[in-house]
């Protein structure tokens, strides 16, 4: 786990900010949910792979709790319990840190930050589309050029692995190898299955589909899939939002891999993650998963949503050489000439900040001379310089550190020239 010192924690929460502003444009409210839960409801569709990883411990009422690997699961118990009379669809955002025993590398550490967003109570191919362009708007929004839509299809997959009569808990374990494009395991795990030889070559064969050309590609996977009939009917859905994506005018890459699959196991739909050629990881990952509120005790629900990495997302912005920068506002110190003027500087900094002025009073007892060129090297744009004299007529100087000129003009007038 990091620290983040003033400008990466700046970073992040500018991050945040621009996450929020999305949400706001698109009608996510924003919920808050706690850091710490009960274990067996963040482990129960986290997939083996983020389970092993999870922050366990007992709390000192000897609950199993443990601190979140991801939003979803929290959000869905909020659906499931307290908003199960909130009108549908609903549209929620969260914003915060996670915890995984991550092994920490480049884009990879222990406690990290994601901007989730979740539509539940839709199971309409708009409502992934409605996912995918705000997820394109918030990239564009923060600044990231020439990223990559990976999308897939769990119900593709699992529509053959069920006609075959393979257990959850084996498609499961397929899933996690195919999330680590480990294509052959999860063939000789299909294998294992007893699956019959046709449905591991049509496996194969679709593991080998992936591009750009989506329509193309939704023809291939049909020929594939056609003696699937589940199978054949996640096609349909996944031909559906792709049609919606180009009339609703997507100008972003997408390329379709039919052998994609995610770690979590809640997934039942579509599913997709975000990449740029500079990093090899995920920047954001999302999909459908329509029961995972039904399993938390709540009513039949679809939902489909979103995470993106916070601070994944600024790595990429810094190899492509497009950190945010976070605008400089005007600052202001205000320097008493003696200690006896330090109620006065107080007075004027409290003027100052009710206007809306960035101030700092002098608190370290250094003379003029000294306070301005430490005010220098800081980059304030202004010193508020208060001196016997001047104050006696309700007077200050104004020291405009970057013009480095000075004059001497009322209190009353103060905030209108900064504002001007
Ligand atoms: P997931 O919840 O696994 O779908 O992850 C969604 C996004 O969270 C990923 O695409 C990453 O951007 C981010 N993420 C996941 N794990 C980590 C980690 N250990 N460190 C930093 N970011 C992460």
């Amino acid at each position: 786990m990091r620290d983040l010192l003033p400008e990466e924690a700046e970073a992040l929460r500018f991050t945040e900010q621009t996450a929020r502003e999305i949400a706001r444009l698109y009608g996510y409210r924003e919920v808050v949910t706690p850091i710490v839960e009960n274990y067996e409801l963040l482990a129960a569709k986290i997939g083996e792979e983020n389970r092993k990883r999870m922050y366990v411990f007992e709390d000192l009422g000897g609950r199993k709790v443990a601190l979140r690997p991801e939003f979803t699961a929290s959000v869905a118990r909020l659906v499931a319990t307290k908003m199960q009379s909130t009108p549908k669809p609903l549209r929620l955002f969260s914003v915060g840190s996670l915890y995984r025993y991550d092994e920490p590398q480049f884009g990879r550490h222990r406690e990290f930050w994601q901007a989730n967003y979740e539509i539940f109570g839709s199971k309409r191919p708009e409502a992934d589309v409605e996912i995918l362009f705000l997820t394109n708007d918030f990239l564009g929004k923060i600044g990231l050029k020439n990223y990559t839509f990976k999308i897939g299809h769990v119900g593709i997959l699992r529509g053959i692995l069920d006609r075959e009569k393979i257990a959850e808990e084996k498609q499961n374990s397929i899933m996690q190898l195919l999330d680590k494009k480990h294509w052959e395991d999860a063939t000789r795990l299909v294998k294992e299955a007893s699956a019959s030889q046709e449905c591991v070559e049509d496996l194969q064969s679709l593991f080998e589909i992936r591009g750009k050309n989506l329509e193309n590609l939704v023809v291939e996977i049909g020929e594939i899939v056609k003696p699937y009939p589940e199978a054949f009917e996640a096609l349909e859905n996944l031909r559906a939002i792709i049609d919606l994506l180009l009339k609703g005018g997507a100008d972003f890459e997408i390329v379709l891999e039919a052998g994609f699959a995610r770690g979590l196991e809640y997934y039942t739909g579509l599913i997709f993650e975000v990449y740029v050629r500079e990093m090899a990881q995920a920047l954001g990952g999302g999909g459908r998963y329509d029961r995972l509120i039904e399993l938390f005790g709540g009513g039949k629900t679809p939902a489909v949503g979103i995470a993106h990495g916070l601070d994944r997302l600024l790595l990429a912005l810094q190899k492509q050489g497009n950190l945010p920068k976070v605008p400089v506002t005007k600052r202001v110190l205000v320097i008493p000439v003696r200690d006896e003027m330090l109620g006065e500087a107080f007075k004027v900094s409290s003027i100052l900040r009710s206007a809306g002025i960035c101030t700092e009073v002098e608190v370290a007892g250094r003379s003029v001379s000294r306070a301005l060129s430490d005010a220098d090297r800081k980059g304030f744009t202004y010193a508020v310089i208060i001196g016997s004299k001047e104050i006696a007529e309700g007077k200050v100087v104004l020291r405009d550190m970057e013009r480095r000129i000075q004059e001497v003009i009322d209190v009353d007038e103060l905030p209108a020239r900064f504002k001007a």
